[in-house]
C-alpha cells in the first residue's frame, strides 16, 4: 500500500531524453497540436507542464511528510505576493535548465524566447509584496514547513505604458491564457461571511453565545502553487484564494425566478477577489479592501484550524502546531476572526482564546510614516464585520484595564495605546490590534526598528518591552544573482564555488580577489557584457541610443516623492547645465536609468514620471551635450524588467530621506550584482554600509536623527535655494518651463511644494551634499580598477542579505519552527 509520490513516475524523468519524452506527450495531450501549428505560447505552456510534473511529486510527498510527522507549520499571511515568472525558477531550482534547453533545441525552439512570454505574476506593489515571495523561496530551501496564503487577483499590478510623457494604466490580464503552474482545488471551498447581525443567547449552562446571523457569504475556492526550494527536496505550497458566489445567495433569487439578478449577484460576489489594489504605502479606506483583507484572512484560519483537526481532537496544542506571520497589518483582521472562531464557533473561554492566539500571531512592521497606517472607520467594521467589532473592543477593553494597573493614573497613555483613535472620527488602528495580539512584532532593518520603538510604536516599547524586535530584511540570491545574472554566478562559482547558493556568507571569499587583476577584468567583462544586453533592450523598446561604457546610474523602485526621484532629476538637470556650460570637461559620460509605476490617484508622483521624460526629451536631444549625458525611464518596472536591469547597474540610487524608508531591498539587489550604492543613512543602507564597509559606499545627507533635529527647528528650504546657484537654476527650469516649453507652467506644483509647502522630504537640504557625492562617483569611475575593487568588495560583503539569513532569524526567533528534511529513504 505505497501511495508515496517518489520521483521515478513516467514523469519525473531528469535526463534531456526524458524532458523531450514530456515535451513531445505534452504537445499532442495538453496541448493537442501539430508540432508546425505550436505557437511560442503552446510551447512555453509545454515546457512549464513538463517541469511543473517534476514538481508535483516532491510537492506531493512534501505535503505528504509535513502531515506525517504533524509538524508545526508556518503560515505566511499576506495580500500581495509578488512572485514574478516561475519556469526559469523552477528549471534552475530542479537542476534541469541545462536539459530543458537542450530538449527544446531538439524540436526546434529556443528556450529563451519560449521564457520569454510567461507572464509575471504580479501579485503586489512593491517591495512588501516581493518580500513575501523572497521568503517563501527561502523557506523551502530551509526545508521548513510553510504555507503562503493570499489572493489569487484575476488583475494584478497594472501594466504601465508611457503616453507623452504621462504614465498609462493598462488592466494586466496575466490569466488570459492560463497559469500552468496552478492548480484549482473545486472542492476546497469555505464559507466567508459579511454583513449581518450579532445575537446573543444565553447556553442552558450559564454562559453568553453570540451568534453572526444574517450574512451575505462569498465562497473562496482554493488554487495551489508549488514552491520549489532550491535543489528540489522541499516544494512548499502558496494557496490563493478565490471568490466564488455561494450557492445559498444564489437560490434566494432563483426560488422567486429571478435568474437574471442571481447571476449579476453571483458577478458581484466574484468581484471580491478581483483586482489588485495598485496603492504601496499609503491606505485608502476602500470597503471593498476591508473585505478582501477579511476574505482571505477567514478562509486560510479555516483551512489550517481544518488541517489541525485532522492530528487533534483540541485545541491545547495549537501554538505547538500553528504560527501565523502577518505582513503588515494588512492581514491583521485576523486576529479577532481567531477569537471569533475560538470563542463563537468553537466555545473555548476568552482566557483560553487569548493565550491561543497570542501565542500564534506575530506581526512584521513595514512603514515608520505614521499616515500610512492602516486604520478603518468604526462604522465600516461595524457594517462589514459586526461581530469582530465587538472583539476588538472587549480586546481592547481588556488591554486598557491591564495597563491601567501597570501604569495608573496616565489617561493620556491609555488613548494613544487604544486600538480605538477618538480623534475625529472615530477609527480601528489595525497596527494596535496587530502589536496587542502577537507574542513578537519585527521591524525590518535595525533603524527602522529602533525608530519605531522611538515614534510610533514608543508607548508599546514602554508597556511591554522587549516585543519589538529587529529582523532585517533580505533577497533570494536564487533569483537575484543565479537567475537574474548566470555570468556573475559562473565566474563567482568558478572562484569560491557553488555554495554561496545557500550560503551567502561563502561570498565573502571573494575579497581576497578584490586585487586581483585577472578576476578584475572577467568581473567587468561581465558587467559590460549586461550593460550591453540592457543597451539592446532600450535601443529596441524606446529607440534611444546609449553608450555602454558610460555609468548606468539606476534607481529602480515605486515613484514616491519619499523615495526622491526628484533629488535625482535635481542633479540630471545640474550635470546637464555644467556640460552645457563648457566648464567641466570632466563630467564622465552617464545614464541614467529610472523606471518604476505610481500610484494611480498620487497626483505628485505621476507628475515627477512626467518630469522625468520631458527632461530626458530635452537633454537626450541637446547637440551640446554630445552623447555625454542620457536620461531613459524605462516603463512597466516589474519583476522582470528588474531581472534585466539590476545586472547591469553600476551605480544604485538609494536616496530616501532618513528616516522614510523601512529597509528597501532593491538596494540589495543591486549591490549583490555589483553595483556601487550611493544612498542617504536609510533603512537596510545603514547596515550594508557595516557589512562592506562605508568606504566602498557613497553615502551622504542628513542622518534620520538631523531630519527630526532640523524640522523641529523650523526647516527652511529657501534658505539652500538662495544659497547655492546651481540648485537654483535647476529649479528654476523646472518652475519655469525650460523642459516643457509647450506649457510653461506644468510643473508649477513640483517647485511649490519644494520652495513654498515646505520641502517635507528635505531634498533641498541635501542637494549639495548629494551633488558632492555624485561628483566623487564621478572621480572614482575614472578609475576602473579602484571602482571594479569597490564592486567586488561589495558583492563580497552582501552575505548578510541573503533572505535564508532573514527566514532563519524568524524560525529561531519568531515561529520556533525546525527543518523538516525529506527521509533519507525518499531523497533520492
Ligand atoms: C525589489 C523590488 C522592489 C522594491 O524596491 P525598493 O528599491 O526596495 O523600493 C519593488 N518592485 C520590484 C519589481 C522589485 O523587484
Amino acid at each position: 500500500m505505497n501511495n508515496k509520490a517518489t520521483p521515478q513516475h513516467r514523469n519525473a524523468g531528469m535526463s534531456k531524453e526524458a524532458v523531450e519524452v514530456s515535451l513531445g506527450d505534452h504537445l499532442i495531450y495538453t496541448s493537442s497540436k501539430y508540432h508546425t501549428d505550436a505557437t511560442t505560447h503552446d510551447w512555453f505552456q509545454i515546457t512549464a507542464l513538463t517541469v511543473r510534473d517534476r514538481l508535483v511529486e516532491r510537492w506531493m510527498e512534501t505535503m505528504q511528510r509535513y502531515y506525517e510527522q504533524d509538524v508545526k507549520r508556518t503560515y505566511y499571511l499576506s495580500l500581495e505576493f509578488l512572485m514574478g515568472r516561475t519556469l526559469g525558477n523552477a528549471m534552475l531550482n530542479l537542476g534541469m535548465e541545462e536539459q530543458c534547453k537542450a530538449a527544446l533545441y531538439e524540436l526546434g525552439q529556443e528556450l529563451e524566447v519560449v521564457a520569454e512570454v510567461e507572464a509575471d505574476a504580479a501579485l503586489g506593489n512593491g517591495g512588501l509584496g516581493r518580500l513575501a515571495a523572497c521568503i517563501l523561496d527561502s523557506m523551502a530551501t530551509l526545508d521548513l514547513p510553510c504555507y503562503g496564503y493570499g489572493i489569487r487577483y484575476e488583475y494584478g499590478m497594472f501594466r504601465q505604458s508611457i503616453e507623452n510623457g504621462i504614465q498609462m494604466e493598462h488592466p494586466d490580464n496575466w490569466l488570459r491564457y492560463g497559469n500552468p503552474w496552478e492548480f484549482p482545488r473545486p472542492e476546497l471551498l469555505y464559507p466567508v461571511k459579511f454583513y449581518g447581525r450579532v445575537v446573543e443567547y444565553r447556553h442552558e449552562n450559564g454562559l453568553l453565545h453570540h451568534h453572526w446571523v444574517d450574512t451575505d457569504d462569498v465562497m473562496a475556492m482554493a488554487y495551489d502553487t508549488p514552491v520549489p526550494g532550491y535543489g528540489g527536496k522541499t516544494v512548499n505550497n502558496m494557496r490563493l484564494w478565490a471568490a466564488k458566489s455561494s450557492r445559498d445567495f444564489d437560490l434566494r433569487y432563483f426560488n422567486q425566478g429571478n435568474y437574471i439578478q442571481a447571476v449579476a449577484d453571483k458577478n458581484e460576489s466574484e468581484n471580491l477577489s478581483k483586482v489588485l489594489y495598485p496603492n504601496d504605502t499609503t491606505e485608502m479606506g476602500r470597503e471593498l479592501r476591508l473585505k478582501q483583507q477579511y476574505f482571505f484572512v477567514s478562509a486560510s484560519l479555516q483551512d489550517m484550524l481544518f488541517r489541525y483537526k485532522k492530528k487533534h481532537s483540541n485545541w491545547v496544542q495549537l501554538p505547538d502546531k500553528v504560527a501565523v506571520q502577518l505582513n503588515d497589518t494588512h492581514p491583521s483582521i485576523a486576529i479577532a476572526e481567531m477569537m471569533r472562531l475560538m470563542v463563537d464557533v468553537h466555545h473555548q473561554t476568552w482566557e483560553e482564546a487569548w493565550e491561543l492566539t497570542t501565542r500564534i500571531f506575530s506581526y512584521t512592521n513595514h512603514t515608520l510614516m505614521p499616515e500610512a497606517l492602516e486604520t478603518w472607520p468604526v462604522a465600516m467594521l461595524e457594517s462589514v464585520l459586526p461581530r469582530h467589532l465587538q472583539i476588538i473592543y472587549e480586546i481592547n477593553h481588556r488591554f486598557l484595564q491591564q495597563v491601567m494597573h501597570q501604569f495608573p493614573g496616565d489617561g493620556e497613555l491609555l488613548q494613544r495605546l487604544s486600538i480605538i483613535d477618538e480623534s475625529g472620527g472615530r477609527r480601528v488602528r489595525m497596527s494596535h490590534l496587530a502589536i496587542i495580539g502577537s507574542h513578537a512584532v519585527n521591524g525590518v532593518a535595525a533603524l527602522h526598528t529602533e525608530l519605531i520603538k522611538r515614534t510610533i510604536f514608543a508607548d508599546f516599547e514602554r508597556v511591554m518591552p522587549g516585543k519589538i524586535i529587529n529582523i532585517t530584511n533580505g533577497v533570494t540570491p536564487r533569483r537575484w544573482l543565479n537567475q537574474a545574472n548566470p555570468g556573475l554566478s559562473r565566474l563567482i562559482t568558478e572562484y569560491v564555488g557553488d555554495v554561496w547558493l545557500t550560503d551567502l556568507d561563502q561570498l565573502k571569499r571573494l575579497r581576497e580577489f578584490a586585487d586581483n587583476e585577472v578576476f578584475q577584468q572577467q568581473f567587468r567583462a561581465v558587467k559590460q557584457a549586461n550593460k550591453a544586453r540592457l543597451a539592446g533592450m532600450i535601443r529596441k523598446q524606446l529607440g534611444i541610443e546609449i553608450d555602454p561604457s558610460s555609468i548606468f546610474d539606476i534607481q529602480i523602485k515605486r515613484i514616491h516623492e519619499y523615495k526622491r526621484q526628484l533629488l535625482n532629476m535635481l542633479h540630471v538637470i545640474t550635470l546637464y547645465n555644467r556640460i552645457r556650460s563648457g566648464n567641466h570637461p570632466d563630467v564622465m559620460p552617464r545614464t541614467v536609468i529610472i523606471a518604476g509605476k505610481a500610484a494611480p490617484g498620487y497626483t505628485m508622483a505621476k507628475r515627477i514620471i512626467r518630469l522625468v521624460n520631458d527632461v530626458a526629451e530635452v537633454v537626450n536631444n541637446d547637440q551640446l551635450i554630445d552623447g555625454k549625458l542620457k536620461l531613459v525611464f524605462m516603463p512597466n518596472y516589474d519583476v522582470s524588467n528588474a531581472e534585466r536591469i539590476v545586472p547591469a547597474a553600476d551605480l544604485s540610487e538609494q536616496i530616501s530621506t532618513a528616516g522614510t524608508e523601512a529597509s528597501g531591498t532593491g538596494n540589495m539587489k543591486l549591490a549583490l550584482n555589483g553595483a556601487l550604492t550611493i544612498c542617504t543613512l536609510d533603512g537596510a543602507n545603514v547596515e550594508m554600509g557595516d557589512e562592506v564597509g562605508t568606504e566602498n559606499l557613497f553615502m551622504f545627507g542628513l542622518s534620520a536623527a538631523e531630519v527630526d533635529l532640523l524640522r523641529r527647528q523650523g526647516y527652511d528650504p529657501l534658505s539652500y535655494y538662495n544659497g547655492n546657484g546651481e540648485l537654483k537654476q535647476a529649479l528654476d527650469m523646472i518652475a519655469t518651463g525650460y523642459f516643457c516649453p509647450d506649457e510653461p507652467n506644468r510643473y508649477q506644483e513640483i517647485s511649490d511644494a519644494l520652495l513654498k509647502n515646505g520641502d517635507h522630504f528635505m531634498l533641498l537640504a541635501d542637494y549639495a551634499a548629494y551633488i558632492a557625492c555624485q561628483d566623487k562617483v564621478n572621480e572614482l569611475y575614472r578609475d576602473p580598477k579602484e571602482w571594479t575593487r569597490r564592486a567586488i568588495l561589495n558583492v563580497a560583503g552582501m552575505g548578510k542579505f541573503s533572505c535564508d539569513r532573514t527566514v532563519r532569524e524568524y524560525a529561531e526567533r519568531v515561529w520556533h519552527v525546525a527543518p523538516i528534511e525529506p527521509m533519507a529513504s525518499e531523497s533520492t
